[in-house]
């Protein structure tokens, strides 16, 4: 999502001149745009912030300015911290601002010294104000349909620093898709933090599901793979897991965070379901997509999770069987309920159980990338590899995949013959451009 905000900021300050570079040395701004989900992604900034300083110093030096922002989650829940740590910030603010940068801008350059803080929660949703993308978008594009999270896991920091849910009209995910496929966009990833409690205004002033938003979005000519993440288990209605059955862009690979697989533990953390639950809710899905593949996201050592508790989670991973996965050591957030419990799990235990879990969805995920070996699969090539006439794409399952192939696919789903796996892409053989034969081989990492 932060990604996709990124772009929306590059999209509002077209106007005003500024365009995107490579690096922060030379620039006129600087955006650090941030996460706050854990405390080590908030840590960086803070070192980056001190790297920052020294390049604007120097910039002030020759007589150039340099301002430096802090977006995001981290600006949204620390905004006061950051500028009383960091003084060469010039404007902080949070997810719900973007729209304002020109005239943040202003305020800030106006008159030298001047800081601007901005972490309100406006009352008319940004997307109204964000100026449409224009020229050229990536193969696979990012597509916000929903924001915030009304949910309040134990552990999770989005409701506090993204809000409540808010959902986009159809009409305006539609004509924002048509023009990312207008620019080039051949897949497009539809993003909300809770994207599939997605309930918009469709045609009539009628609310939408999910379900029907990407059949809508499956008529758009051009557009040949739909994704959308990520889900929460107790969004998945029956009309989203039919659409899993009968709508072929929406690809066969399904990111759906369990967290964990002992009840006790799911109930602290205020997920609202039980490891059955998820098991049977797998189990519908698999029978209306046979050949969808599960990805997921655990949190080990979250406060009170005993042996036992872990020894579910691996249980669980053991009978779901996925095909990729995130998962991290519970990260006490400031403001969570969980993180002023008083039975913290150690830091040792912590890192043992991640160790042995993550030794586990590893092998699941090996194991899956090698089943594909032999295999003809459809890859969206989506950017150069870093061999001449490499390119490197993605299956419907999320795996990259690096084939060897002439200038100027990309942007084009090839059939490719899967000769080799490793634990984080795949090796192929381009079986037809256009019908025509041609040939290439590359490795898997
Ligand atoms: N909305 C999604 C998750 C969004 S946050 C869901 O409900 O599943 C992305 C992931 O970050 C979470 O799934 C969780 O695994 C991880 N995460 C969030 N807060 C965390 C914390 N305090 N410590 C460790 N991991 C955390
Ligand atoms: Fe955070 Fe997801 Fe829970 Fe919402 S549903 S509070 S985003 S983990």
């Amino acid at each position: 999502m932060n990604v996709y905000d990124s772009g929306r900021m590059a999209d509002t300050l077209a106007p005003l001149g500024y365009r995107q570079i490579d690096g922060p040395e030379g620039a006129d701004m600087v955006i650090l745009n941030t996460c706050h989900i854990r405390e080590k992604a908030a840590e960086k900034v803070y070192s980056d912030l001190g790297r920052l300083r020294l390049l604007k110093e120097a910039a002030e030096a020759e007589g150039e300015q340099m301002i430096i922002a802090v977006a995001g989650c981290l600006a949204q829940a620390e905004g006061a911290e950051i500028m009383r740590r960091a003084p060469a910030v010039d404007m902080v603010f949070g997810p719900q601002s973007y729209h304002r940068l020109p005239e943040m801008i202003a305020r800030a350059t106006r008159s030298a010294g001047t800081r601007v803080l901005d972490t309100e929660f406006p009352v008319a949703p940004k997307f109204d104000f964000l100026p449409a993308t224009e020229g050229p978008v990536a193969p696979a594009a990012f597509l916000t349909v929903q924001e915030g999270c009304d949910k309040f896991c134990a552990f999770c920091v989005v409701p506090y620093t993204r809000g409540a849910e808010y959902s986009r009209p159809v009409a305006d995910i539609e004509a924002e898709a048509r023009r990312l496929v207008a620019g080039g966009a051949v897949e497009i990833t539809l993003l909300g933090q809770n994207v599939n409690a997605y309930h918009g205004e469709g045609a009539r002033g009628q609310c939408w599901g999910l379900g029907s938003l990407v059949r809508r979005l499956a008529e758009i000519s051009g557009l040949k793979r739909l994704r959308y993440t990520t889900s929460h288990p107790r969004d998945m209605d029956d009309d989203l897991i039919a659409a899993h059955g009968e709508v072929p862009q929406l690809m066969p690979f399904l990111h759906l965070p369990v967290q964990s697989g002992a009840d006790s533990v799911l109930a602290a953390m205020n997920r609202q379901h039980s490891a059955d639950d998820y098991l049977r809710l797998v189990a519908r899905i698999r029978a209306a997509c046979p050949n969808i593949e599960l990805s997921s996201d655990f949190i080990v050592g979250f406060p009170g999770e005993s042996d036992r508790d872990f020894d579910a989670t691996m249980n669980l991973i053991s009978r779901v069987g996925f095909v990729q996965a995130y998962s991290f050591k519970y990260s006490p957030r400031p403001g969570t309920p969980a993180a002023s419990v008083e039975n913290q799990v150690e830091a040792a235990v912590k890192a043992e159980r991640l160790a042995h879990l993550q030794e586990l969805l590893n092998r699941q995920q090996l194991e899956f990338n090698q089943t594909c070996v032999g295999r003809q699969i459809p890859i969206l090539l989506e950017r150069d590899g870093r061999r001449p006439g490499q390119r490197v794409g993605r299956s419907p399952y999320m795996q990259a995949v690096h084939v060897d192939v002439p200038e100027g696919e990309i942007g084009r789903i090839v059939e490719v013959d899967i000769v080799s796996a490793g634990p984080n892409s795949l090796g192929g053989r381009l079986m037809s451009v256009n019908n025509k034969l041609e040939k290439g081989i590359a490795t898997a990492e």
